[in-house]
């Protein structure tokens, strides 16, 4: 069924605790927990708890939990005081734009001067 837990899916397993990451925030909806392979000085994921395997399919089933993960995402840039010297919020879609996993999930990246365009 839509949204539930994927047998195979990384991020599935972080939710569920059968993996372990370095959670930095939680809500009812959404975990957020810092990137393994870290870009910036501030690099955090916000995933959904439900498995969608982008952005928009997210958006389409679910918008308030979407909604969630950019509201997790704004609360994590000021838990890691990166709000004031500004952040990116990014979500890779696609093999060809770097995603690798197929689980929703905001980039969260700060603490560093950030080029436009990006790579
Ligand atoms: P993407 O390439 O946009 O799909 O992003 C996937 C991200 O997940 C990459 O930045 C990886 O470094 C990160 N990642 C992969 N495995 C783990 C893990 N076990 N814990 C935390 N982050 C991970």
């Amino acid at each position: 069924m839509a949204g539930e837990p994927q047998t195979d899916c990384l991020f599935c397993k972080i939710v569920s605790g059968d993996i372990p990451a370095t959670i930095v925030r939680e809500s009812a909806t959404t975990v957020a927990f810092r990137d393994i392979n870290p870009q910036a000085p501030t690099h955090v994921l916000v995933i959904p708890k439900v498995h969608y395997p982008d952005a928009a399919s997210l958006a389409a089933a679910e918008p308030q939990i979407a909604a969630d993960v950019l509201t997790e995402a704004g609360a994590v840039a000021a838990d890691e005081k990166i709000d004031s010297t500004g952040y990116r919020v990014i979500f890779n879609t696609g093999s060809g734009a770097g995603q690798t996993v197929f689980h929703a999930h905001a980039h969260v990246l700060g603490g560093r001067g950030l080029q436009w365009p990006p790579g």
